[in-house]
């Protein structure tokens, strides 16, 4: 059922195209890197999309405990994908898209966002384990996006305010300059009324979502521009739903 994991050391060499032995794993990965191309990232988005059909119906089978794989990811891990999602309690990546040990390389930050750390995370899952999908998946009800929301309405209500650089003002700053794209796109004026119409929440958690994923792409472009991985690599847009427990993909995109 599950495919055999490769070492660390094997994927960092295959990955770096410094291997040059002929041991079957080896022989067996390259060719595989060669043939596979993007079906890879293509085939683990399709398998984390049944995965969160799978835990939609109560039907967890990957996100439980599996002695045999326990006892395979021993020697290595071997990520498809990459997900980058918010900490919220509520959107365990895992267990929404019914993911096992070693299936999923997991990042988590209040409101998904990107930084200089997880853009180092996504790029050694890619780099050295052989991920090829990065997913960013937002969600419904976004606590971070619904306090960027009521950030960006206080200072438009208060022009002149020394903008604050506490740690969470810091953390939302992304996403209140989403709420300043989504409202000036709109054309709205300034009134608090004004503009909590033209930015609802769910609109904010898309539009951060969106960005995000544009960003990152934009940067592993420019991380990855002189390796063969970038083409291989695929980048989605995803939200969760609070209410039904489904994922929909929002955008994809090849580098
Ligand atoms: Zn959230």
């Amino acid at each position: 059922m599950f495919a055999r994991p490769i070492g660390i050391g094997h994927s960092l060499l295959i990955a770096e195209g410094l291997c040059s032995c002929s041991c079957k794993v080896h022989l067996g990965k390259m060719v595989q890197t060669a043939t596979v191309s993007r079906t890879k990232a293509e085939t683990a988005l399709t398998d984390l999309l049944q995965g969160n059909k799978r835990y939609q119906q109560g039907n967890l089978q990957r996100c439980v405990f599996n002695k045999d794989r326990f006892e395979q990811l021993k020697t290595g891990q071997a990520p498809p994908a990459v997900v980058l999602s918010c900490s919220d309690s509520r959107v365990p990546p895992e267990m929404v898209l019914d993911q096992g040990l070693g299936d999923v390389f997991v990042i988590r930050v209040a409101g998904n966002v990107l930084d200089e750390n997880v853009l180092g995370s996504m790029l050694f899952s890619l780099q050295h384990l052989g991920s090829r999908l990065v997913i960013v998946l937002g969600h419904s009800k976004c606590g971070a996006c619904t306090a960027a929301q009521g950030a960006y309405i206080a200072a438009q209500s208060a022009p002149g305010q020394t903008k604050a650089t506490d740690p969470i003002s810091n953390l939302l700053s992304p996403i209140v300059d989403c709420c300043g794209h989504l409202a000036k796109s709109a054309g709205a004026g300034a009134s608090p009324e004004d503009l909590k119409k033209i930015l609802p929440v769910p609109a904010v958690v898309a539009e951060n979502t969106i960005q995000v994923a544009t960003v990152t792409l934009k940067a592993l472009e420019k991380n990855l521009g002189n390796s063969d991985i970038l083409g291989e690599v695929l980048v989605v847009s995803a939200v969760y739903d609070l209410d039904d427990g489904s994922v929909k993909v929002l955008h994809q995109q090849h580098a």
